[in-house]
């Protein structure tokens, strides 16, 4: 089999739903780029990625530009050593970041070929290890709601069915957050996991001083309470508090995982194969995390189906994210949660073609 053309489409798709909203970034609108490899053997490969904030444009002058002609012509079993030359035609600008993302989204469609060519779904591909995958919700507790919103909200979710429901904190004053936290708590009981998420916003100062309190509310996880680029911090952090640490979501390599997991500075390990080099490099790092009996929790907000496929051919990886609901019909075989947890998907491959009404309407480039 021979790739024969390379396809890129960018989108740009308006969110449906309610604020998002979190100490970083308020989403209005996701930005797509779907990455098409036609073959001379009739199956084709669909890869995405993903931003809230435009620039996926560089993602894909990186694909067209660079990884297109790697591509051409090359039999995707090869998928391994294709990713490997085409990381080197332009690892002077972009080790990690948009050049990254971009041969991500070449690398899943790759995968997606492969598990065509099975005729089976990434997890039955992969050898599988559960059924169904359970969920969290990370869909609401956002950080601009008033008290009762968040509280409001996190009551409709475990009607849902869930039991575990993740809140963003970094408000101005820190003691705010805490109080909300409460509110949560004293509203869905003590059976239901609540985490909490600071989008790097906090010091090492404040992370100790609020984080400490954290406990008093049996919060699951604190997650990314810092600037990830700083390990060091993140085991002073994990060492004085008891709420177990959360990273991963804004690490872009095995490397920087390796870092963490021998600082002892994550309990549980956030890798989004979005992020990283793709499906390989996810499974490496997920293993990583095995040897370490830490577990995966992948974050996820609008590749959810990738990740359920991956947790569900991956012993340690006990949880995946549910969020951004409103985009869930712009796939071709959505899947959703039923009571807490998610079915898996049936159609052979990875699972990321967004629909072609969609694309013809939301193309900008
Ligand atoms: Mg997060």
């Amino acid at each position: 089999m021979k790739i024969t053309t390379v396809e890129t489409r960018l989108l740009r798709v308006p969110l449906q739903q309610r604020t998002i909203t979190d100490s970083q970034s308020t989403v209005t609108d996701v930005e797509f780029l779907q990455v098409v490899l036609r073959t001379d053997e009739g199956i084709t490969g669909y890869g995405m990625n993903w931003s809230y904030t435009p620039g996926l444009r560089a993602a894909q002058v990186a694909v067209d530009e660079n990884y297109a002609p790697v591509l051409q012509d090359k039999d995707p079993a090869f998928r391994k050593a294709i990713v490997r030359e085409c990381f080197f035609t332009n690892h002077f600008i972009g080790r990690v970041g948009a050049t990254r993302v971009g041969l991500a989204a070449v690398e899943f469609a790759l995968w997606d070929i492969a598990c065509k060519q099975a005729g089976e779904p990434l997890w039955r591909y992969l050898g599988a290890c559960r059924d169904r995958v359970k969920a969290y919700s990370t869909d609401g507790g956002w950080l601009t709601w008033s008290e009762q919103e968040l509280v409001r909200d996190a009551c409709a979710l475990v009607e849902r069915g869930f039991d575990a429901v993740k809140i963003k904190l970094g408000r101005p004053d820190p003691r705010e957050d805490l109080r909300r936290v409460a509110a949560v708590r004293d509203a869905v009981g003590d059976e239901i996991d609540i985490m909490t998420d600071v989008n790097c916003a906090w010091t090492l100062a404040t992370a100790m001083q609020y984080g400490r309190a954290l406990a008093d509310w049996d919060v699951k996880w604190l997650e990314e309470p810092m600037k990830p680029e700083d390990v060091a911090m993140h085991r002073e952090l994990a060492h004085a508090i008891t709420t177990p640490i959360a990273v991963g979501e804004t690490l872009f390599t095995r490397e920087a995982f390796r870092d963490y997991i021998a600082a002892g500075a994550v309990h549980y390990v956030q890798v989004d194969a979005t992020k990283v080099l793709g499906i390989d490099e996810w499974l490496e790092i997920a293993a990583l995390a095995a040897c370490h009996n830490l577990p995966v929790v992948p974050h996820t907000n609008v590749q959810h189906k990738l990740h359920v496929q991956l947790a569900a051919a991956t012993p340690n990886c006990v949880l995946v994210e549910n969020c951004y609901e409103s985009l869930n019909d712009m796939w071709e075989e959505p899947i959703e949660v039923q009571g807490g947890y998610y079915q898996l998907p049936e159609l052979p491959g990875v699972g990321l073609r967004i629909r072609d009404d969609v694309v013809d309407r939301h193309r900008i480039g």
